[in-house]
């Protein structure tokens, strides 16, 4: 059997929770053949973590795509890209390729970061990468940017919010709640277009979970390249998540990442699928 090729446009976690290391072990996982395209390097003070981001020349990177973009994937991801030229080619990328399937992970900041959001950065997303996004998976804050809303409190807000976001061009749209909107159970408001669904597990552990939004966003990936629906990928991913968070552990003191294998190795989670 030929396994599907997933590609990650993304930059490099060093520590290895999150970023392309987060994605390529995920599209293992789940039985692809997991591809980069890099645009930058993230590492960390051994002293504070805080972050330092090594931008690729421009050079580099499309030199990366033209080399994936032949070998031909047939589902794309974007994870962190920084700078507008990045995401109009990473749209532009996608357009090229004969790929299926898009999916847009707006990753705005660096996890426990106060880097500054770049507003231009925003704007190239939603010009270059909504209206060609299969699903784009935005937490929180990164829905409250895109849609324009400003910080959401409610399920109802992030339905609002998903409809201006599908409006922008995206086919399906997944806001994840994560834990920001509620102590017990992690809420994901999935829509489609016509229909809103509330995607609910238990509230795991939130101390070691670097990196769940980009497995969340690699498992809708490599499952919708493996043939899942956009609906049923993003169940599944969220399952596949669930469990990389139950089983997160702790790396030093300052951060704990998912363990990308949980869901295969040790044990796997219910997804409450509601229509709302
Ligand atoms: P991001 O890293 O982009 O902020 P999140 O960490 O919010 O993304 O979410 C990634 C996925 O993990 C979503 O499906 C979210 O609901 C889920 N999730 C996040 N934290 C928890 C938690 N503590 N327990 C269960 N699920 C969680």
């Amino acid at each position: 059997m030929t396994l599907k090729k997933t590609l990650t446009i993304a930059g490099s976690d060093t520590s290895a929770g999150a970023g392309m290391q987060a994605d390529l072990k995920t599209f293992q996982e789940l039985n692809t053949y997991g591809m980069v395209a890099l645009t930058s390097i993230v590492t960390m003070d051994n002293k504070t973590w805080s972050h330092d981001v090594t931008p690729l020349s421009f050079k580099v990177f499309e030199k990366q795509l033209e080399t994936a973009i032949f070998i031909g994937p047939d589902a794309i991801k974007t994870g962190m890209l920084g700078t507008q030229e990045i995401i109009k080619r990473a749209g532009e990328a996608f357009e090229q390729s004969k790929a299926k399937y898009f999916v847009v992970d707006p990753v705005m900041v660096c996890k426990g970061e106060n880097e500054v959001l770049n507003p231009g950065n925003t704007d190239a997303m939603i010009d270059h990468l909504l209206p060609k996004a299969t699903i784009v998976t935005p937490n929180l804050f990164e829905a409250g940017q895109l849609s324009g809303l400003g910080t959401l409190k409610s399920i109802e807000e992030m339905k609002k919010a998903a409809e201006v976001i599908y409006d922008k061009g995206a086919k399906h749209v997944v806001i994840k709640g994560g834990k920001a909107l509620d102590q017990e159970y992690s809420y994901d408001l999935y829509y489609d277009g016509d229909r809103f669904y509330q995607l609910k597990t238990d509230m795991f552990q939130q101390s070691y979970n670097h990196g769940a939004g980009c497995t969340f966003a690699a498992a809708t990936t490599a499952y919708l390249a493996n043939g899942k629906s956009p609906k049923e990928a993003v169940i599944a991913a969220k399952a596949f998540v669930a469990s990389a968070i139950k089983n997160g552990w702790k790396m030093n003191e300052f951060v704990g990442p998912v363990d990308h294998g949980a869901y295969n190795r040790v044990e796997h989670i219910e997804v409450a699928v509601e229509e709302i």
